[in-house]
């Protein structure tokens, strides 16, 4: 189905500076000067095809606004935002693990988070039916009190916070399909049943030892916390099957108000930090699933925010194709890179890694 699909970016989201680093790691002793995995290009490049493609006519182009430092600290401890004022101030440092700050990060920041609560004012008053927040920094694995995995505010927690407060919401999911585990996330709401976490991550990525399928949430969040760890190698139909199995029936289920995807672009083939074989048209079907269940239940509100995903050339088409669906519409490009392999067939250990899923989530959902 056709809709308006809004799309919220700014180009301030480029400038926040991430250093001559190697993949994850910080420039010095063996490390030689390279371009830092989380770098402007992956994003950037995503708004240049849709300029080039002409996509974006077909999309609601929205500026977004600075979240407060109140809205911030409804997810995040007053200490943490205080250390990444300072060293934002201060022209950077790191605030965490791996959680860089550059210089005028922490307003980049503020931008990035209010990108999300933009996307939300949107579509709950329904001025699109939904949205694709560019959002850099990313956000998923910052926790309250620290930066982690190159987020500093996580975006999507921050987001659903205000969806409830704001709009009253009592059952909200964040599906989270970037390859490393969501853990600032399943942080914030593991007692809290009015928000359901579902994150597919491949298994024994980052960070180290969470994002365990054994881990269910705790107190009040028992039953509302879904891990999915899937073997490294798992493409489209290992993917879809997931959905078919385990995301679909929970998230049918639990019924929500409000859909927001924690979406990174790293569980595609190209990826330098994951081993996934997702290809664009790959995406675009976990999209279109997700924009299926949205409008089953309350209108279609779903809203993407960007997390990971650090292959320059490869992203741009991922998220391409995730916004045709969101739209309703096909643009005229087709994956060049799709160049006839196979789109990762299921295997025996994937299945039996969903199985294991389905064993533990059967206790809390019916799943057959
Ligand atoms: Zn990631």
């Amino acid at each position: 189905m056709e809709n308006k699909t809004g799309f919220i970016c700014d180009e301030s989201y480029f400038w926040h500076q991430t250093g001559n680093g190697a993949l994850m790691l910080t420039a010095g002793n063996w490390i030689q000067e390279d371009v830092h995995a989380e770098n402007p290009e992956s994003k950037r490049r995503i708004k240049n095809l849709l300029e080039r493609s002409r996509f974006i006519k077909e999309l609601e182009q929205i500026e977004p606004r600075y979240a407060t430092r109140k809205e911030i600290e409804t997810n995040h401890t007053t200490d943490y935002v205080e250390r990444v004022t300072t060293l934002s101030d201060a022209g950077g440092g790191d605030a965490g693990e791996h959680a860089i700050v550059g210089p005028g990060s922490y307003e980049i920041a503020l931008l990035s988070a209010g990108g999300v609560l933009t996307a939300v004012d949107l579509v709950m008053k329904k001025t699109v039916s939904n949205a694709y927040a560019l959002t850099r920094p990313p956000g998923h694995h910052a926790e309250q009190d620290g930066g982690m995995g190159f987020c500093l505010f996580n975006n999507v927690a921050i987001a659903a916070k205000y969806a409830r407060a704001k709009y009253g919401l009592k059952r909200i999911v964040i599906l989270d399909w970037d390859v490393h585990h969501g853990n600032g996330t399943e942080s914030a709401f593991s007692s809290d049943p009015e928000v359901l976490f579902i994150s597919i991550h491949q298994e024994n990525v980052f960070p180290k030892n969470r994002g365990s399928v054994s881990y269910v949430g705790e107190g009040e969040g028992v039953g509302y916390n879904v891990n999915i760890e899937l073997p490294a190698g798992t493409g489209n139909e290992g993917y879809n099957y997931t959905f078919e199995h385990v995301v679909e029936p929970i998230i049918d289920q639990f019924q929500p108000e409000l859909i927001l995807i924690s979406a990174g672009q790293d569980p595609s083939r190209f990826d330098p930090l994951g081993r996934m074989l997702v290809t664009a048209e790959g995406f675009y079907q976990m999209a279109a699933r997700m924009k299926t269940l949205a409008e089953k239940h309350f209108n279609g509100r779903l809203i993407a925010c960007h997390e990971g995903g650090y292959s320059t050339s490869y992203v741009p088409f991922c998220t391409l194709k995730i916004l045709e669906a969101f739209r309703g519409k096909r643009s005229v490009v087709e994956d060049p890179f799709d160049l006839g392999y196979h789109e990762g067939p299921i295997y025996p250990n994937q299945i039996e890694a969903i199985n294991k899923v389905k064993e533990i989530q059967k206790e809390y959902w019916n799943l057959a």
